[in-house]
């Protein structure tokens, strides 16, 4: 059966290989059994239903509670020739009852559903007296009152089971929590061991923050690098989305508002003018991005702080869902964490605040982070993310900032919270030490602590900054409900110049180096916008999503091959027997035409290698790939600290990441740059033998702290390659 599946992803879908788990998935629920499935947006949850579905002999049902998604995804799979139909309030009473017709022969293997059309007087019993056999959940934690989108006609769903006793079940969700996940397995009486929980990693997506300093201007820089490329920007307020729709308009830019008070038609049409690129850009509310399935968003902004890490995550998750790179930028301010706060604040349920409280300083501790903003991004979703560096965010291109002795600024601010009563949050202390005459320190008489304006060397911002490394740092907790902080054991090590602490200081000016990858890949923009130009025309006239007919990354392709043989053509990514078919001819005609003029052949797409597990699949190589194979081809590695500006550790970081996938290196050079002497260094290869490689720790205690960190990771290096 996995053959077959596997045959109709590149025959109808012309996608080469499956993402992590589809093929799972898709092998399980053929053999019957139920299954929840946990992707992030952009995963590729459709294929796991769709493919199945085109394999049974019978129908399979979709429920879904966005319309406008739904739409999309039946015109993506007539397209493919697959035979799908929906069912909606959307749809005009002759459409309705052709669909009902359609089902009633049996012409139909997918039929999309809203749940509340679902359970419309006659629609179950026709249901009923046919082959139903396979019934799937999509946004399955719709079910769940512990989700953030909880409706409760979804609650009815659970009779499905006793009506249609020989379906299998599937249950789709982005949503992580474990409750969730829990209450969906037992409403739709699913086993819980039937779950599939997929990487939350998008590797595609380039993370990046700025500090928010004039976020109007930092917009319409960021956008400069996006000409004519589909994006959407979040703001907090619905003023600030027409304040900021209007800027950029006025500045020459395609952009469209959309919140919750514009009305209905004013909302569609805008959403539909983004969605069929008539529109470069969406100013909009969170309400935006639900109900979109667009793959060609190829940015997302922040121009406000998101509520919570979830939302962050989800509203980043709508760009580049095509794989091609997409670029996310947060600008963020200790301002907007603020009215956040102030906003969770006014929560009636103090359980329900104090989770609000968490999934925002989580957010907070991605924004400020120094090191690989995955980290706390990908750990938060509870997945055991073990890369140092993802290479795909700011920081990890940015080279590391030099840590610096901060224990004086700590013993300060600890100091303070001590002399305080452990009462106050970070911003009271701040302004102790600032020596603000505020009416509340004056009210408490802390202007007369030891403490109150000793620190003035740093401005607000740079505490607030020193306060989070000290908290993540262990040295202070944070009360949940009150917010106060107090100290712990490893504080008072420190207080008493026992222990040294060290961290980065943030510089006052806010703007930060704007060092952006070179991401362009290598394709030929000509023909590329050529070909957009077609598929906009065909889109138009067929009255669909240009995407609906090939994805960014077809065109890419196809501009990257040169494609003029239908065999060719049929290596495309996205092209399957019906796109060859229907637009083969039409887009062969443009390349052939492009070809002559500028004299290009046709280039045989040879399958890629396969990529282990841990990649990030990507179009474009890593930086530490990049890295280790010009160390491979004879760079040396002062050359490579050199061409990329930083540190041999760093670059050594990169060679063992590329180690680690099981890649040989050039290993002279290790063995040669370690300053140790012969006895010591096979001392070290020991260790590693014993200790393993994965952590340095150990080896370094073993060392007794007598070999640096530098010369482990050569001599890593050197073990690994050996
Ligand atoms: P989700 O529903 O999980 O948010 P989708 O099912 O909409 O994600 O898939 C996101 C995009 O990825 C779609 O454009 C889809 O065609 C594409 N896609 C899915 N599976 C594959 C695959 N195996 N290879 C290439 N592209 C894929
Ligand atoms: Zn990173």
């Amino acid at each position: 059966m996995q053959q077959k599946a596997q045959q109709i992803l590149k025959d109808v879908f012309g996608y080469d290989e499956f993402r992590p788990l589809q093929g799972e998935v898709i092998d399980h629920v053929l053999n019957r059994r139920d299954a929840l499935v946990i992707m992030p947006t952009g995963g590729g949850k459709s294929l796991c239903y769709q493919i199945p579905a085109l394999i049974f002999e019978g129908l399979t049902i979709v429920v879904s509670p966005l319309i406008s998604l739904m739409k999309d995804q039946v015109e993506q799979l007539r397209e493919v020739g697959a035979s799908a139909i929906l069912l909606n309030s959307t749809l005009s009473r002759e459409a309705y009852s052709l669909n009902i017709q359609m089902l009633k022969n049996r012409q139909a293997n997918l039929l999309y559903v809203a749940p509340e059309t679902l359970f419309k007087t006659g629609i179950l019993e026709l249901l009923g007296s046919l082959q139903v056999d396979c019934i799937t959940i999509d946004e399955a934690h719709c079910i769940s009152e512990w989700g953030h989108d909880f409706r409760p006609e979804y609650r009815q769903l659970s009779s499905l089971r006793k009506r249609f006793p020989h379906a299998v079940f599937m249950a789709l969700t982005a949503t992580a929590t474990p409750q969730v996940q829990e209450d969906i397995c037992s409403i739709l009486d699913i086993n819980s061991g039937h779950k599939f929980l997929a990487s939350f990693n998008r590797g595609n997506l380039f993370l990046q923050v700025f500090p928010k300093a004039d976020p109007a201007r930092q917009t319409l820089e960021f956008l400069q690098q996006f000409p004519d490329q589909s994006g959407i920007i979040y703001c907090f307020s619905r003023r600030q989305v027409e304040t900021l729709a209007d800027f950029l308009g006025k500045n020459g830019l395609s952009v469209r508002p959309y919140h919750a008070g514009l009305s209905d038609d004013a909302r569609r049409e805008n959403q539909e003018l983004f969605i069929r690129d008539d529109v470069q850009i969406i100013v909009a509310t969170i309400a935006f991005g639900m109900g979109i399935n667009k793959s060609n968003v190829r940015f997302v902004i922040h121009y406000d702080l998101p509520k919570s890490i979830e939302s962050y995550y989800q509203e980043i998750g709508r760009a580049g869902r095509d794989g091609v790179r997409a670029d996310c930028l947060l600008l963020f301010s200790a301002g907007d964490a603020q009215k956040v706060r102030f906003f969770i604040d006014q929560k009636e349920d103090p359980l329900q605040r104090q989770v609000a409280f968490v999934h925002l300083d989580r957010l907070i501790d991605m924004a400020e982070t120094e090191g690989c903003r995955r980290i706390p991004l990908i750990r938060y979703f509870g997945e055991d993310y073990q890369a140092e560096r993802c290479d795909m965010c700011d920081n990890c291109l940015g080279g590391e900032k030099e840590k610096v002795d901060i224990t004086l600024a700590a013993q300060k601010f600890l100091s303070c919270v001590f002399r305080t009563g452990q009462l106050y949050g970070a911003g009271y202390i701040i302004d102790v030490l600032r020596g603000s005459a505020a009416k509340k320190i004056l009210s408490n008489g802390h202007q007369h602590l030891t403490t109150y304006g000793i620190g003035k060397e740093y401005s607000k911002k740079q505490w607030s900054h020193l306060a989070r490394q000290f908290s993540r740092q262990g040295l202070l907790t944070k009360d949940l409900t009150y917010g106060s902080l107090k100290l712990t054991s490893k504080a008072s090590q420190v207080l008493s110049s026992q222990e040294k602490v060290f961290g980065t200081l943030q510089e006052e000016t806010t703007q930060k180096s704007r060092k952006t990858p070179d991401y362009s890949g290598d394709y030929d923009r000509e023909l590329f916008t050529q070909l957009r130009q077609k598929r906009k025309e065909l889109a138009d006239a067929a009255n669909v999503a240009p995407f609906v007919i090939f994805s960014d990354k077809s065109l890419i392709d196809m501009a990257t091959f040169y494609p003029q043989s239908e065999a060719v053509f049929l290596q495309m990514h996205g092209v399957g027997q019906a796109k060859m078919k229907r637009y083969g001819h039409t887009f062969l005609h443009v390349i052939r035409e492009f070809a002559n003029t500028y004299n290009k052949g046709e280039i045989e797409k040879t399958p890629a290698p396969a990529i282990p597990r841990s990649t990030p699949k990507t179009d474009f190589k890593p930086r530490y790939v990049l890295v280790a194979e010009a160390y491979n081809n004879g760079a040396s590695l002062k050359t490579l600290m050199a061409e990329y500006g930083v540190k041999i550790t760093t670059i050594l970081a990169h060679l063992y990441n590329y180690a680690m996938e099981g890649n040989k290196l050039r290993n002279e050079e290790f063995a040669k740059a370690s300053r140790l002497s012969q006895s010591r260094q096979d001392a070290v290869i020991r260790a590693f033998e014993e200790l393993g490689v994965e952590k340095l720790r150990p080896v370094y205690d073993a060392m007794n702290g007598r070999v640096n960190y530098e010369e482990l990771q050569l001599l890593r290096l050197y073990y690994l390659n050996r």
